[in-house]
Parts: C-alpha cells; structure tokens; sequence
C-alpha cells in the first residue's frame, strides 16, 4: 500500500496484505499473532500489532516473517491488553521503509488510533497533495496514512462520524482493522474489493482477512463483513452500520485464483473447491490427450486436480517444490527472480519420462515461471508439454492491492496465445475463459452487465476511478523519507 502516482513507473509498490483484529481476551497480542502467522501468505515482508490496554497503546513492528518476530514470550508479553490488531505486508520492493510497516499509529484529541489496512487506495496521492498544503505532515508514503490525517482533520466531533467522512473522500479498496481506545474497529470498502471476516473465540471477537486466521486460533466463524459495512466492537458488544453508498458487489476473483489460502472460505465459497472448479472448467475447454497431469506447485495444485478427474487423466505430482524459498515473485531483480525459481522447483523424472505432460498453473505474469518449469519438464525426457492455466490471460495491472507489474510486463498483454506458447516453450497453450471463469465460481458466465467480481486485471474494466492514475500528477516529495529508509 505504498503510495504511487503511476503504477506505470513502478512495479514494486503493490502490494497485497493481511488484518487481524482482537477484542475481549487477555491473549490478544499472542493470538494476533497467530492469526498474522496463518495470514502469513498475504505477506511476508513485515508484520505489526498493537495493543491497548489502560489507555496506553503497545505496539512492535518489524521487518520480516511473523515467526521472526513475535513468537518469543518476550515480545508478547510487552503488548499487553485485551485489545489488539496486526498486520502483514507484502511487498516485491526490497527498500522497505521502516515507518511504512503498519498498523500505522496516530494521537488523535480523543485517543490514540491504529489501523491496519489491506488493499489500496485509488485517489491518495490527489489527497495527500491537499493534506499537505494544509499542514499535514506525513511521517510514512503509505496511501493508509491519508485515512489518519482525514480523520485528524474532520470537521465531526465522533470517531465513528469522522472515520465514516474519511472514508466517504477515499477511493480504492480496503479492508481495515482499527483500534481507538478500547474500540475495534472493521471495514470493508463499498464495493468488496478485499475480504474481511468476523469470528468469535471464547468471549472474544475476532476479524481477520481471512477464515483460516479464525482456525488457526479454533475461532468460529461468524460471518463475512458485507461491503460497505463498518463494525465497532467495544464493552456494549458489536454494532454494525452501513454508512455508505451501497456500491455493485466487486470481491477480487483473483483471491480465489491465486491469493487466498486454499483452506479459506470467502463469501461462502471454499477457495480449494472453486480452484478444483476452475480446473474442471478448464479441462471442458482445452482438453488434450495427453498421459499425465501435472501441477506447478503449489499454485497450481487444485485446479490440476479438478482438470484431471474432469479429463480422467492421471494427476501426478511430477515438479517438487523446496518449501524454503519464498514466492518467486519477492526477489526484487530479474536476474534473482530467474535464480529463485530454480531454487522453487525441481522435476520428478520418474512421473515425467516418456510422457506426454499437461502442465497447470494457476496464472503467467511475467511468464518466467512458465519458462523454467518447461524447460526442466522437457528436461526431464517429457514428449510432449501442454500448458493450461486456470484464470484468463492477465492483461491489465492491479489497482486495488494485488501485486502486479507493470503492463508491458505482462506476458499476455504483449503477445497473441501463439506468441505466448513459442516463448514458453509449450507444444500448446490454453487459458480458462472468463465465463469459464465465472461458471467455475457458480455463475452462468460474466454477465456483462452486472460482473459480480471485480476481474480487472483480466477485462481491463475497473469498477473504481483511478484518479491518481488517470491524471498527470507529479508524485508527491518522499525524498526525505526515502533518505531516512
Ligand atoms: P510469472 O512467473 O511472472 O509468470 O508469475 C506467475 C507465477 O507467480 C504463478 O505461478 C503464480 O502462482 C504466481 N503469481 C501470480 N500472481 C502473483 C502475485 N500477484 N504475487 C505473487 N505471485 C503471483
């Protein structure tokens, strides 16, 4: 969620990120840290809590894995109080700020206020521009610090007035946990970019990014947060409001792709059984004969298994990954991300030899993954290699919080389907359709109309302005922060 004028110039400010939130236990900074622990996958860059207790905030923030830094007693037990919220930050850039990691923290006439955010902010370098003049002076270059300087700033007397202000003047997507005083606070924007559930554990209540954050903690799940829906959680219990403008439905159907846990379940939907769908659509639309499917691991692994039993082709596990390396897509250079892959991945002959191989992946970004896994594939004495992929071809980046290159980056947006097999190295090559897509996800396919996804970075129609990408803004002065990295 670092700010930018033009993801154009840069592709390495993107960034996905996971929220926990607790209110109501005496273990709340050990269970944040838990459920930023299962979250882990939203992003590994940095992790944060704060705490409340007695009207003083604790907080550590740090750059690194969760496990890195909050599984000692230690720390833990420096943040005490029964009121917490986390977050983890995901990031390709490796000149992180230090100030950046969240939950940011500010002190407001009514108390302190620490938020956590996931997604991003479509507008924040026009509002900063305005902040600025006016005297705010910003101490990170996180589009989630706009939130805090318009909520300092309002004309309102309440914190749940002048939040509901603040957020009526950003666009973009976020899902927020924020802690005022002893208030939890959740959001999700109006149009459901990102996911934001509600749990219960014990007496306490529970918001995380996702389901699996709940489990990992034994937490029952309550319900998903609605778009446009606002929960203030304190001694009273939960009240929940829908101050907005209700907007058309957009949850991201790239968390169910690629993003979220397999073993989630977001808006009644588990993300294993659409991924297994999107397989089986895949196999109805782009079937091959072939001897054996094969996953890109991990991504690719449910929908292969969908794509097999719909083609009735033996599914084996014929590329190993070496579970030590992080995603290839956090190596900051080129020349790394071509490295880390081969670090990722290693070809099972045994299952490959003689055969003719069908490969599934989950997306082709930049296609470097691609490249390597068929090359070590033919390597490994395959006959023939089929490429099939489980979503539509990316073409458009991601405005809204998913980590995306830039446009002519993006494998599918310079080359035609031909091009793209010749460059992978594949005897063909298939992508899912965008209804097929939709059918997979339970619908009769993308009505035009009314999507019920925001599938941006496979359509190119983005269902919220980008104002700061629309115009010709010069980026605002980060200089000074940049030196202080
Ligand atoms: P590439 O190698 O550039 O074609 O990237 C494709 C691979 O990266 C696929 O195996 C995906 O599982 C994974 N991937 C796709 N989107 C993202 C993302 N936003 N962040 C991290 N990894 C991704």
């Amino acid at each position: 969620m670092s700010i930018t004028t033009n993801p154009f110039d840069d592709d390495k400010l993107h960034e996905e990120c996971g929220i926990f939130g607790v209110y109501g236990h005496i273990d709340s900074a050990a269970l944040t840290a838990l459920g930023l622990h299962a979250l882990q996958h939203r992003g590994q860059e940095a992790a944060g809590i704060v705490t409340y207790q007695d009207g003083q905030f604790f907080s550590h923030r740090a750059a690194g894995q969760v496990g890195d830094n909050f599984s000692e007693e230690s720390v833990i037990s420096k943040l005490p109080g029964r009121s917490a919220i986390g977050h983890n930050r995901y990031s390709t850039t490796g000149d992180t700020l230090t100030r950046n990691i969240q939950p940011l923290f500010a002190d407001f006439a009514s108390g302190g206020f620490a938020i956590g955010h996931n997604g991003n902010l479509t507008n924040a370098v026009a509002i900063r521009r305005g902040l600025v003049q006016r005297g705010c002076l910003f101490q990170s270059t996180t589009d989630t610090e706009v939130i805090i300087h318009l909520i300092a700033t309002s004309k309102f007397d309440t914190i749940v007035d002048r939040t509901v202000a603040a957020l009526q003047a950003v666009e973009g997507a976020y899902s927020l946990v924020a802690l005022h005083n002893d208030t939890l606070i959740g959001v999700r924007d109006p149009h459901g970019v990102r996911p934001l559930v509600l749990g219960r554990f014990e007496e306490a209540w529970i918001l995380a990014s996702e389901t699996c954050a709940l489990d990992i903690i034994g937490a029952e799940y309550v319900r998903d947060i609605e778009p446009g829906e606002m929960v203030l959680i304190d001694e009273d219990g939960l009240q929940s409001m829908h101050p907005f403008k209700p907007k058309p439905h957009r949850f991201c159907i790239f968390e169910y792709i690629y993003f979220a846990r397999p073993d989630s379940t977001i808006e009644g939907k588990n993300v294993y059984e659409a991924r297994k769908k999107i397989g089986r659509e895949l196999a109805l639309e782009a079937e091959i004969v072939a001897d054996v499917v094969i996953p890109v691991p991990d991504s690719g692994v449910p929908a292969a298994l969908g794509y097999a039993e719909e083609a009735g082709i033996p599914y084996e596990l014929g590329i190993i990954r070496n579970h030590y390396v992080g995603r290839t897509f956090i190596e900051p250079t080129d020349r790394i991300r071509h490295l880390g892959v081969k670090l990722k991945h290693n070809a099972n002959r045994q299952v490959i030899e003689g055969r003719r191989v069908i490969l599934v992946d989950d997306s082709i970004v930049r296609g470097t993954t691609s490249v390597k896994i068929v090359e070590m594939v033919r390597a490994a004495g395959a006959t023939e290699v089929h490429m099939r992929i489980a979503s539509p071809p990316t073409t458009y980046s991601c405005f809204y919080g998913v980590d995306t290159p830039e446009r002519d980056q993006l494998l599918a947006a310079q080359n035609n389907l031909e091009e793209m097999a010749k460059i992978i190295g594949v005897d063909s090559l298939a992508f899912v359709t965008i209804d097929g897509l939709y059918r997979a996800m339970g619908l009769d396919g993308r009505n035009a109309e009314s999507p019920q996804y925001c599938d941006a970075c496979f359509s190119g129609e983005y269902p919220i302005q980008l104002t700061d990408h629309s115009t010709d803004q010069p980026s605002p002065q980060l200089s000074f922060l940049t030196q202080l990295a």
